[in-house]
């Protein structure tokens, strides 16, 4: 059995009064480990570790803290079969997208990160009388990191990448549903002899662990990925302390197929985007409308398409994984049966690998066809490998059923007129369009949404503006 300690000041802690978690294997159902939920007082343990090392971490060099994010991403490099099995037992991914999406990915955010802080600049502007306004950009100080489950040790890099990159220190918490490679992180930290007390890894439950991570009164920052209602609970207590928040939160996804499109390029990336890690990624489109005089055959070619889909075992040649757990199965089934007691059609595909586990939490990818725009399905976050398909006849009517959702994260536009394409990319109402693509991701450029999808950007500059302080400094030359 795997028990998991939190990483605090450079060492294992453990405190035996807190209560222990199951860590699941969702492709069996097997329990294979266990976590303790960080308590209200250990985690004032971390950050009285992030506060003592922050001085030292924030005075060194920007190019001597990547140099240690790099040997993080080497320790991860070194270890990388151990963390490809990891978070495909933890999630239930295929090892084909852990060891080509995931941690790969991991790996290439602490490298990134590494770069970009010696490269920022900051701005500065001449006075009229010829004086000159510059401005500074601090590191903040001990900064919470908290991510969720889908993509474990990406987003969880993601996050702790910028913060430390620009002299801050850190409190994390990877969701308690897949706690293990930000476990081995910290193992890898132990290993290195990262410096004490900067990176503070904390395992446990949104209660009680993620809300004492939040009220801490040290903590300068937070860094949240997650559901918008977490992120609501998680705006209303900083708000009123004025601690500056980053809320990556749920989604909606249009995307938009228009009959002068490459259908064939459609057809292949929209099965990738509606069914990729079982639809569990914030991108994935999951609201697909199609131009009338194309639905018939974009439907027939995409249910051929997403019907060759191979569900299985993490370990199997299968393209399609379990969904994460029971609890997260069960939600997303409860809206298959609801679409169909709305008189929707519920087409599922995909093809049972026989080496599949008879147990575990698999669901077929399933295309709900019948629904309308006002239904719970269309309009709520599902997360699971379910889309629903819809027609429609002109640009103007695509780009209200598009906006027509509270969330804002992403949108997929499908058509070969460059003037449409610009005038829906304007229009639409995301902080992220994909034009005759999807998840074409470069770690430069601004990422996140609007409405209930968000609130504020990560990625690059971004991600690095928001963990420092900024001062402007105006300095006139005496005549
Ligand atoms: P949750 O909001 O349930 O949890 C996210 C993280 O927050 C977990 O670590 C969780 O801990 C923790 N948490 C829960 N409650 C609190 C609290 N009160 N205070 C502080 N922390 C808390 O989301 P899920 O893990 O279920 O992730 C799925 C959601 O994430 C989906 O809505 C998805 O759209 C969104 N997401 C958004 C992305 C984006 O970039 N916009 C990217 C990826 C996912 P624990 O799990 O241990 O309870």
């Amino acid at each position: 059995m795997l028990l998991l300690n939190h990483f605090i000041d450079g060492a294992w802690y453990k405190d035996p009064s807190e209560l222990p978690l199951d860590i699941e294997n969702p492709a069996t159902g097997e329990v294979y480990g266990q976590l303790y939920s960080a308590s209200a007082k250990t985690v004032d343990h971390a950050y009285q570790a992030a506060t003592a090392a922050f001085s030292k971490w924030s005075h060194l060099p920007a190019a001597e803290r990547g140099d240690w994010l790099r040997k993080l991403a080497d320790g991860i490099e070194a270890r990388f079969d151990e963390f490809v099995q990891a978070e495909s037992r933890d999630a239930g991914k295929p090892h084909s997208v852990s060891s080509t999406v995931d941690i790969p990915r991991a790996m290439a955010n602490l490298r990134f990160f590494a770069d970009a802080a010696t490269q920022f600049a900051s701005e500065s502007h001449t006075t009229a009388a010829g004086g000159i306004n510059f401005t500074m950009r601090h590191p903040l100080g001990p900064v919470a990191c908290i991510s969720p489950w889908n993509l474990p040790l990406y987003l969880f890099t993601w996050k702790i990448a910028p913060a430390l990159a620009m002299g801050n220190t850190v409190v994390a918490k990877p969701s308690e549903i897949t706690p293990v490679t930000a476990y081995l992180l910290a193992d890898v930290a132990r290993e290195i002899g990262f410096p004490k007390g900067v990176l503070n890894i904390v395992h446990g439950g949104g209660m009680p662990t993620g809300e004492a991570i939040v009220n801490h009164p040290s903590v300068k920052a937070v860094s949240f990925t997650g559901g918008t209602a977490t992120g609501k609970r998680i705006a209303s207590t900083l708000a009123p302390r004025l601690v500056k928040y980053s809320l990556e939160l749920g989604g909606k996804n249009p995307v938009l197929i228009f009959d002068d499109c490459d259908l064939e390029a459609a057809v292949s990336m929209t099965a990738r985007s509606s069914f990729s890690n079982s639809g569990q990624i914030c991108l994935c489109g999951s609201r697909v409308y199609v131009q009338r005089g194309i639905y018939e055959k974009f439907k027939s070619r995409l249910i051929e398409k997403a019907g060759k889909l191979s569900i299985g075992a993490p370990d199997s040649a299968a393209q399609v994984g379990p969904l994460v757990s029971k609890a997260h199965l069960e939600k997303v089934k409860s809206y298959v049966d609801l679409a169909k007691e709305e008189g929707a059609e519920a087409i599922e595909l995909g093809e049972r690998l026989d080496s599949a586990a008879k147990e575990g939490y698999y669901m077929r990818p399933t295309i709900l066809e019948g629904l309308r725009q006002n239904s719970r399905c269309v309009q709520e976050e599902i997360f699971g490998p379910v889309i629903s398909l819809m027609p429609f006849d002109t640009e103007e009517e695509a780009l209200e059923l598009a906006n027509d959702t509270v969330y804002g994260l992403s949108a997929v536009v499908w058509s070969s007129n460059i003037n449409r394409c610009l005038r829906l990319s304007t229009h639409l109402q995301a902080g992220i369009v994909w034009v005759n693509t999807w998840m074409n991701r470069d770690l430069r450029t601004p990422f996140g949404g609007v409405g209930m999808s968000g609130y504020g950007r990560e990625g690059g500059q971004e991600a690095l503006r928001f963990f420092t302080e900024t001062k402007n400094v105006c300095l006139e030359a005496s005549k």
